[in-house]
């Protein structure tokens, strides 16, 4: 099997497909760009749409041989405005608005939501944000049936929009029965990646885990950090999850936007020490919806995840709706080939300082072919992993070398496509001593990625199929 090397970029690249991408040739072009992992949103769309893309991606990925994960974003309990009479009606400073109960059609001074208990569980003094925080209210009095509103900043309503209540906590369930289903359908149709909304606990994730495990193998679950709750919880649900998205949208209208630019870095740098896949989340090239250049701005959000070691870079609108799908791809590209390779001259010969994980062994592993690699300027480091923890392990010195991730599990595999720097590649277990070598030099030679003299690190398993059994550290060099 061929090697390809995406131009030995290490930020992989998270694109949402949407009705942009729908045109023949559009989501192959998106691949083919450079997409590492393709979001379906669950929010929007009907199954059969999902479908279709499914198949597409996975139909391109073989036709190329390069791995191309899948994700699939659960909608989760988000309360939305229920329908607007007439389409729109506005709302002004000072206006009083009352939240009652039911599914009564909203006017603009009287609103009804999705969620059963919304009067029952806000309380005076809390905030209720719609669209994305664009209209605000503060809660003033309260009834049985009904919640008492001034509205602090004004705008337009319209249909379903989003609402936000930074200060309540909900007893909504983290799984709506929507949820059950598309998470039980992605389970079954192989996705690699289930992500949660709106997760608060770790009963939530456990709830989500239980599901998907009681259907099918072990599907990696993201946790979407978009509520204040979960901060509270979120050693537990780094330790407990997959991996973890870092949701802007949400995030930023549940608490002060400017505190989130501070939680992304600490999330990153936290979730990077764990050993679990950070992904970066919405607006990073959101002007390019509509245009085919970002702003400078943006671009330095792009520059500025990459330069604290993200695994990947998320785009959302721009890709799914936007009019320049594959350019906002590019631009992704470029400012990873760009910021990547400043970032390699100013850590040439750091190696982190990283706390052991578990019982430390594949961590002490992955920490000394780190430490081999840099100390030998080795053009790579080839790992072999049943589960991908030992990938993981290693992908977290986030190094300026290419960590080869060898399995022969097809879903490690694509998974592995999330994670810094890491080249995916299925093979063989390793027969015995040495295998692994001769394996390296014949892939590595055909890819053009290696010549005679240069070193690989490799390390691999006495045990290659039995899972938790990485012992071994080697010098290789490539014959
Ligand atoms: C977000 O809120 O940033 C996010 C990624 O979630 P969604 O796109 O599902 O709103």
């Amino acid at each position: 099997m061929a090697v390809t090397f995406r131009e030995n970029l290490r930020t992989k690249i998270v694109a949402t497909i949407g009705p942009a991408t729908a045109a023949p040739g559009m989501l192959e072009s998106l691949l083919e760009t450079g997409t590492d992992v393709c979001r379906l949103n669950f929010s929007h769309g009907e199954r059969s749409w999902h479908e279709a893309a499914l198949k597409r991606i996975r139909a391109w990925s073989a036709e190329h041989n390069r791995p191309v994960a899948v994700l699939g974003d659960l909608c989760g309990p988000k309360i939305r405005l229920n329908t607007v009479c007439g389409g729109q009606a506005t709302i002004n400073p000072g206006d009083q608005v009352r939240f009652a109960r039911g599914e009564d059609e909203c006017v603009s001074n009287r609103l009804t939501v999705t969620y059963r208990r919304f009067v029952d569980e806000v309380e005076v003094g809390h905030r209720v944000y719609i669209d994305d925080g664009l209209i605000r209210m503060l809660v003033i009095d309260r009834s049985d049936d009904e919640l008492v509103c001034t509205c602090t900043v004004g705008g337009p309503l319209s249909t379903r929009k989003g609402v936000n209540l930074p200060d309540t906590r909900l007893s909504v369930p983290a799984l709506t029965e929507k949820d059950h289903e598309d998470a039980l359908w992605a389970v079954q149709n192989g996705f690699d990646f289930i992500a949660l909304s709106f997760a608060r606990r770790p009963s939530d994730l456990k709830q989500l885990r239980k599901l998907v495990d009681g259907h099918g193998d072990h599907t990696a679950i993201i946790v979407k950090i978009e509520k204040v709750e979960a901060l509270e919880h979120i050693g537990e649900l780094v330790e407990q999850s997959d991996g973890v998205m870092v949701a802007r949208g949400d995030l930023g209208v549940e608490m002060d936007v400017w505190q989130v630019p501070l939680l992304q870095k600490g999330l990153t740098r936290r979730c990077r020490d764990a050993g679990k896949p950070v992904i970066i989340a919405t607006q990073m090239l959101q002007s390019m919806i509509s245009a085919p250049m970002p702003t400078r701005a943006e671009v330095s959000d792009v520059a500025n995840a990459i330069l604290d070691g993200v695994d990947a870079v998320m785009l959302s609108a721009e890709t799914a709706t936007g009019r320049y799908p594959s350019a906002a791809v590019e631009v992704m590209r470029r400012v990873a080939e760009v910021t990547e390779a400043y970032r390699t001259e100013a850590t040439r010969g750091d190696v982190t300082v990283l706390s052991p994980i578990g019982d430390g062994c594949v961590s002490a592993i992955a920490e000394a072919a780190a430490k081999a690699a840099v100390h030998l300027g080795a053009r790579a480091i080839a790992a072999w992993t049943t589960s991908g923890e030992t990938v993981r392990m290693v992908a977290r010195y986030r190094l300026p070398i290419p960590v080869i991730g060898l399995t022969n599990d097809e879903r490690v595999y694509r998974r592995m496509n999330l994670l810094h720097g890491v080249v995916p590649m299925l093979a063989d277990p390793p027969a015995g001593h040495g295998d692994l070598n001769t394996l390296m030099n014949e892939k590595l030679k055909a890819a053009g990625f290696v010549s005679r003299g240069d070193v690989i690190v490799l390390v691999d398993s006495t045990q290659p199929t039995v899972r938790g059994t990485t012992d071994t550290l080697r010098i290789h060099r490539v014959s």
